[in-house]
Formats: structure tokens, C-alpha cells, sequence
């Protein structure tokens, strides 16, 4: 390989801050909004133009495990979601909480303006300069104003694959131990142009979901278009807007810009085709559209920071309880098959779980003293993982991670050393 040798350069230092949130997934702005509210002077970067990764620019307007939740802000986004948006909240036919992306935009930009939360958008985290003994001094962004450096106590890595862990030389495990692979990318798309009462028999909840999964596998097969999802699935958002997820991108890694460039292309165009083909099956088909396809094509998993305490598969078939929980997960084990010659869309796996803990150890880095985790890229083993990711989990994830950091940059104590009690109060 061809290598240049790149010149030292002086990095304008743009801010010092408490806390310093990478990423604005529904974890990542979970967290920055409670640093601030808890006083914490707290900067967001974003490499996306707007906030809520996954809820907005990958356009999934549905919330799994959700329902029983205490988090305060899961609560209050639900609230204010149903409140702003027509038709947020349960559709009429399943459990699931289903909101416009459009909305949740708008909602998460307005509640950080209102905590006082800094935002930079349009901006990557592409490196860190360690003090000695291996905490972060700052993080150095890539936007258009060029290479900047920012300051803080704490720093939380929100991005959803670990960059700002791996960035910082923090231990991470990635893929499946078994099979060392992630599971395959989707690439969401909203829809319009069908009416619900017509196309009942495919929508995912309206239907039992195995049958209406079957519908659109079968409807999409017999019109040529074979969907590379075994279990294609529909979801409705509103009286004028569904959402399907009907691709998979197999053996590729979200960290990988190759593997991402194309299999955002390869996903989008299979969902022209489906539409395409949909549109020849039959007249309650002939006006959908494709209102928009996801800037950003969904990943599954990434990298999984260690954390002084790892979510393993043990911990969901026993359904343990921890001393220090932060968030009761519900979810099951969501394996998506790793293998395009799988026949159903998820992985044959023997594992059921039931409900248990995410301990606050598994945010808190195991190398980096100031580095606190959050969402999809905590501290878990490769089937806790396909578990806790779903968003519903993010958001207490999330605030616990806020808290932590805040009372930590307060307080002048690493996270390791804030009591579970103190937090408990916090949150
Ligand atoms: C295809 C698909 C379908 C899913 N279906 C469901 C579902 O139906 N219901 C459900 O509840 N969950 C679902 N999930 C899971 C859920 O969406 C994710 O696990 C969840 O969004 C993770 O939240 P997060 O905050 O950790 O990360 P993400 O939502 O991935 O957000 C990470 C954010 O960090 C930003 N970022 C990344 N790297 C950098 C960087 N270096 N610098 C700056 N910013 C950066 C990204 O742009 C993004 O905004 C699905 C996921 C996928 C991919």
C-alpha cells in the first residue's frame, strides 16, 4: 500500500467544556440533554445535520421497549411526540410506538436549545490527543471550518460503533464470536401512496407479524423482486406515511467507508425495485412512492467498548438483576441472519432470554479514565447486544451516562469512583 506522511499542524482549540457527547443517536442526545440539566456545560457533535441518528437520519420511526419504561425522558419525548405529530403514538393495530422522523428532528433540536445544550452538526470526531496516563484531553473534529480540537472533563462515546473509544486506543470487541460477523445492514425508506384499510394483511402489527411478513415476502417475490430480507417488513407511521425495512446488506462493516458506500447503494436501489414491482401487483399498490430513502443506511453493530462490566448472554438467559442497574431490558435476543443463505430473515439461534439489568459498570470504560459509554457501543457480549440496541433502552442508557458524566465533572472524580446511590438521586 501507498502511504504519505502527513505534517504536524497547530489545531485551533474551540471550546472547553464539562462534558463533550460524540454522536446524537437517541442515546447519544439522551445524554447531553441530562449532562445539561444537571448543570454540566455540555458539547454535542454530530457528524449527520440534524440530531437523533437512527429515529431520524435513518428514518426509524418505531420504538421497541418502550412500553414499560421509567425513564423520565422516553416519557416526555412520547408526550411531546404525541402532542406535535398528528398521528404519533401507538398505531392502530400494534404496540409499538410510532412517530414521524420529521417530527422527532424538530422535538430533539428544540429540547436541547431549551437545556442549553451546544450543538456542532456537520461534524466527525476523527481523533483524541491523551494526557499522560491515557485520559482524554480533547477530541479533534473534521467538518468544513477544517481540524479543530475541543476540551472537556468527561467524554462520552454515543456514537453507535465506538469511534471515540477505538479512537482513544479503549479495548473493543466487534461481530459475533462465533461467526466474527456483524450482523447485515438495512436501509430504511419512508412510503406514501397507500391507504392502511387496503394493504392491512401486510402491515407488520396490523397483521400477527409472521403472517404479514409472509404477505409482503410473497407479493414482493411473485413481482420479481425477491427481497435480500426474508422478512420484509411494513410498518405504518401515519395515515399518509409506512415505513419499510426490506433489504439486508450481509458480510459488511458499518466502519468500514467502502463497505458502507456500497451498501447504501446496493440497498437503495433494491428498494426502487421493490417499490417498482409493488406497484405492478395490483391497484390498492398503483400510487406509492417513495417519500425518501435513509441519508444514512442502518447499522446494526459496530464496535463494543469494554466496560468494567460486560452484558453477556449468561446475564439474559438468567435475567439477572444488578446492584448497580441503570435500565431493565425487555427486548429479545434480535439476531438478524449473518447469512444471506439463512431462509428466514434472522439467524437460527437456540437463546431466549428474559428481562434483566444493564448495569451502570458496563458504561464506564475499562482503559480510559474520563471515557463514559453509552447506546449500542456499551460494554456487552455479541447476543446481549442484539438485545439492549433497541431504542427504547437507549434513552435511560443514555441519561444514566449524562448523569454519571455530569456529577463526574462536578464532582472532579473519575466515573468509576461516583457512588450508584449519588447517581440514583440524579437521575
Ligand atoms: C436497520 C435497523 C433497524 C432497527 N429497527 C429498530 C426498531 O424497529 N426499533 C428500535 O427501537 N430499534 C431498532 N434498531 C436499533 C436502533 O436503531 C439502534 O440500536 C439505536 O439507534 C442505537 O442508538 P445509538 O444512540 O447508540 O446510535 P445511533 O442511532 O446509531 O446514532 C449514532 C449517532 O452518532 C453519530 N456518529 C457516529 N460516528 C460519529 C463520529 N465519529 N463523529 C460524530 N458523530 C458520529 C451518527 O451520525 C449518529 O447520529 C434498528 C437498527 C437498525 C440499524
Amino acid at each position: 500500500m501507498d502511504f504519505v506522511q502527513e505534517q504536524a499542524r497547530r489545531i485551533p482549540v474551540k471550546g472547553t467544556f464539562d462534558v463533550i457527547v460524540a454522536g446524537s443517536g437517541p442515546s447519544g442526545v439522551s445524554a447531553a440533554l441530562r449532562a445539561a440539566e444537571c448543570g454540566a456545560e455540555t458539547l454535542l457533535i454530530e457528524q449527520n445535520g440534524c440530531l437523533g441518528g437512527m429515529w431520524t437520519a435513518g428514518l426509524l420511526g418505531w420504538m421497541i421497549d418502550h412500553d414499560k419504561t421509567e425513564s423520565r425522558l422516553l416519557i416526555r419525548l412520547k408526550t411531546e411526540l404525541r402532542k406535535r405529530c398528528s398521528a404519533a403514538g401507538s398505531p392502530p393495530c400494534s404496540g409499538s410506538f410510532a412517530f414521524e422522523p420529521e417530527c422527532m428532528k424538530l422535538l430533539l433540536e428544540e429540547l436541547c436549545e431549551e437545556a442549553g445544550v451546544h450543538l456542532r452538526l456537520y461534524t466527525t470526531v476523527a481523533g483524541t490527543i491523551l494526557r499522560e496516563g491515557g485520559a482524554i484531553d480533547c477530541v479533534l473534529t473534521e467538518s468544513k471550518s477544517g481540524r479543530e480540537a475541543w476540551r472537556a472533563k468527561l467524554f462520552l462515546d454515543a456514537t453507535g460503533d465506538g469511534d471515540l473509544g477505538a479512537l482513544s486506543g479503549a479495548s473493543f470487541d466487534a461481530g459475533s464470536s462465533e461467526e466474527g460477523r456483524f450482523q447485515p445492514m438495512s436501509m430504511l425508506a419512508v412510503l406514501t401512496g397507500i391507504r392502511l384499510p387496503e394493504i392491512l394483511r401486510y402491515v407488520n402489527g396490523c397483521t400477527p407479524r409472521a403472517e404479514a411478513v409472509g404477505n409482503l415476502h410473497d407479493l414482493l417475490a411473485a413481482n420479481g423482486a425477491e427481497p435480500s430480507y426474508h422478512d420484509a417488513s411494513l410498518f405504518f407511521l401515519s395515515d399518509e406515511l409506512f415505513l419499510l425495512m426490506a433489504n439486508h446488506e450481509y458480510r459488511v462493516s458499518g466502519c468500514d467507508a467502502d463497505d458502507l458506500t456500497r451498501s447504501a447503494i446496493a440497498a437503495r436501489r433494491e428498494i426502487h425495485s421493490q417499490i417498482a414491482a409493488l406497484r405492478r401487483s395490483g391497484p390498492e399498490w398503483r400510487h406509492l412512492t417513495v417519500a425518501c430513502t435513509a441519508e444514512r443506511i442502518g447499522v446494526r453493530e459496530g464496535r463494543r467498548i469494554r466496560g468494567l462490566y460486560s452484558v453477556s448472554l449468561a446475564d439474559l438467559l438468567e435475567g439477572r438483576r444488578q446492584p448497580d442497574a441503570i435500565c431493565h431490558v425487555r427486548a429479545g435476543i434480535d439476531v438478524h441472519a449473518l447469512n444471506p443463505s439463512f431462509s428466514n430473515g434472522f439467524a437460527d439461534h437456540k437463546y431466549k432470554s428474559k428481562p434483566y439489568d444493564i448495569p451502570l459498570r458496563s458504561l464506564i470504560s475499562a482503559d480510559v479514565p474520563n471515557l463514559i459509554l453509552t447506546g449500542r457501543c456499551i460494554s456487552g457480549d455479541f447476543y446481549a447486544h442484539a438485545s439492549y440496541r433497541v431504542t427504547g433502552n437507549m434513552v435511560p442508557l443514555g441519561e444514566a451516562a449524562g448523569v454519571l458524566a455530569a456529577l463526574s465533572a462536578r464532582e472532579n472524580r473519575p466515573p468509576a469512583r461516583i457512588p450508584y446511590e449519588r447517581l440514583r438521586q440524579n437521575l
